[in-house]
C-alpha cells in the first residue's frame, strides 16, 4: 500500500474501505440498538447516548460525504427536507433570508407557509441575477442565501462562488442544494458555499428506495453544532436500514451518475432537434442560458436531469399542455412517477404535481434520465412524442 492519494471513484467504491472490527467484514453491519451502556463511573466513554442523536450507522455515510465534498464534517438526516429545513432553522425569527424563485418545490413552498409564519424573513429572487441579490442584502440581517443549481424544474444555473463572496461580504452565509449536480459534477464548499445540502433520496442513494438527506459543512463550528442539535431534538435522524442502504447506494455513485449523465448528454442533443419538441432545458446544451457558467463550475457533465417543453399538436387539437400529459401517457420504458435520480429513467408533467404558482410552464415535461440504453430512451419518448400528435386523428 503507497500513501498515495485515492481517488473519489475509489473513495465511494469501497465506502472509505472500512472493515467491521469485530468480524472483518467488509461490509458494515446495522446497528438496531436504540441505547448505549453507560460506564460504571456514570460516564459515557464510547460518545454515544441514544441514537435520536447520533447512531454507528451514520459513522461512514457521513464519513464518505464529508470527503467527497471537502467539507469538514457531514450529518445525514431523516430526508432532503429535514436536511434543507434544519439550516433555516438554525435563524432566528426575524432573520433574512435570501432564496431562489425557481427551487425545489416542497421546500419553496415551506419557506412561503411555515418559515414565513415562524418569523423568517424569505425573500424569492432570481438567482441568477445576481444584482437583484447584491442589492437585497442587508448586513446583519440577511443570514442566509440558499441557492440551487441547477435548480429544479427549469435548470437555471447560479453562480456559487458569486454568491458567496456577496453572502459572506454581508456576514451572511451560503447553502447550496447541490443535488442535481452531485459531488461527481460539482463541489460547492470548493467555491466558496458554507453549506451543502443533497436529497440523499436521490442520487446519492440513486435506487428509489430510501428517503435519506444530508448536509456537509465546511466547518465543524459552533453553527454546526446548532444543527446537530436541531437534527438530535426534532428528531430527524435517519433510520438505520436507510442508513445502510444510502452507504451502499453510494458506492456506485461516480458510473451510475456518469453513465445517467452521458445518457441526458445524448438525449438533450437529439431532442433538441426534434420537431415536435418546442424546446429543451439542459445545462449541456451550448443553447442553454446558463451553459457557460455551468461548464465553469461543474466538471466532468451537467448531470441527468432536463426538461422538454412539447409543441401543441395543430392535427389533434391539443394544447401544448394536453400534447405534454398525452406524451407522458404513451411512455412505455420511462415511468411516470415523480422523484429523480434514480437508476431508472422518470417522466413527469411537472405543472401537474406543483400546482399554482409554479414556475413550470404547461407544456413542460421533467425528465430524470436514468442508465438504461439511451438509444431505448429515445425511441420510447419519439414514439409517445408521436402518439401524442396523432391522437383524434381519423
Ligand atoms: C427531492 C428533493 C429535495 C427533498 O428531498 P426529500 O428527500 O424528498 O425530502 C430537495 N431538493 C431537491 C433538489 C430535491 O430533488
Amino acid at each position: 500500500m503507497t500513501d498515495r492519494k485515492l481517488a473519489p471513484e475509489s473513495l465511494a467504491a469501497q465506502a472509505l474501505g472500512w472493515i467491521d472490527e469485530a468480524t472483518r467484514a467488509v461490509v458494515p453491519p446495522i446497528h438496531l440498538s436504540t441505547t448505549y451502556l453507560r460506564d460504571p463511573d456514570n460516564q459515557y466513554r464510547s460518545g454515544r447516548v441514544y441514537a435520536r442523536a447520533d447512531s454507528p450507522n451514520y459513522d461512514q455515510p457521513e464519513q464518505l460525504l464529508a470527503t467527497l465534498e471537502g467539507g469538514a464534517a457531514a450529518m445525514v438526516f431523516a430526508s432532503g427536507m429535514a436536511a434543507a429545513t434544519a439550516c433555516f432553522m438554525a435563524l432566528e425569527p426575524g432573520d433574512h433570508v435570501i432564496v431562489p424563485k425557481v427551487m425545489y418545490w416542497s421546500l419553496r413552498n415551506w419557506l412561503a407557509n411555515f418559515a414565513t409564519r415562524w418569523g423568517l424573513r424569505v425573500e424569492f429572487l432570481d438567482m441568477d441575477r445576481l444584482d437583484d441579490v447584491k442589492a437585497a442584502m442587508r448586513p446583519g440581517t440577511t443570514k442566509l442565501i440558499w441557492a440551487e443549481t441547477p435548480a429544479n424544474p427549469l435548470w437555471t444555473i447560479s453562480d456559487t462562488a458569486a454568491l458567496a463572496d456577496l453572502a459572506h461580504a454581508a456576514g451572511a452565509r451560503l447553502a447550496v442544494d447541490s443535488t442535481c449536480a452531485t459531488p461527481v459534477f460539482s463541489r460547492p464548499l470548493e467555491l466558496g458555499a458554507d453549506i451543502v445540502m443533497h436529497a440523499a433520496t436521490k442520487y446519492l442513494n440513486g435506487h428509489s428506495d430510501v428517503i435519506a438527506g444530508a448536509l456537509i459543512g465546511r466547518a465543524n463550528d459552533d453553527h454546526w453544532q446548532r444543527l446537530r442539535t436541531i437534527r438530535a431534538q426534532s428528531g430527524a435522524t435517519l433510520g438505520a436500514l436507510e442508513s445502510f442502504l444510502l452507504t451502499r447506494g453510494m458506492r456506485t455513485l461516480f458510473p451510475r451518475v456518469r453513465t445517467a449523465a452521458a445518457n441526458a448528454q445524448w438525449l438533450a442533443e437529439r431532442l433538441a432537434g426534434h420537431p415536435l419538441v418546442e424546446t429543451v432545458l439542459f445545462p449541456g446544451l451550448p443553447s442553454f442560458e446558463g451553459h457557460a457558467l455551468a461548464a465553469r463550475q461543474m466538471t466532468g457533465g451537467f448531470g441527468a436531469m432536463m426538461s422538454i417543453r412539447v409543441k401543441s399538436s395543430v392535427t389533434a387539437g391539443l394544447s401544448g399542455e394536453q400534447t405534454a400529459i398525452a406524451t407522458a401517457a404513451n411512455v412505455g420504458l420511462w415511468k411516470r412517477a415523480t422523484s429523480l435520480g434514480g437508476v431508472e429513467s422518470l417522466i413527469e408533467h411537472r405543472a401537474s404535481i406543483e400546482g399554482a404558482g409554479t414556475p413550470a410552464p404547461a407544456d413542460l415535461l421533467r425528465l430524470s434520465v436514468g442508465i438504461e440504453a439511451k438509444e431505448d430512451l429515445l425511441a420510447d419518448l419519439e414514439q409517445a412524442l408521436a402518439l401524442a400528435h396523432r391522437r383524434n386523428v381519423a
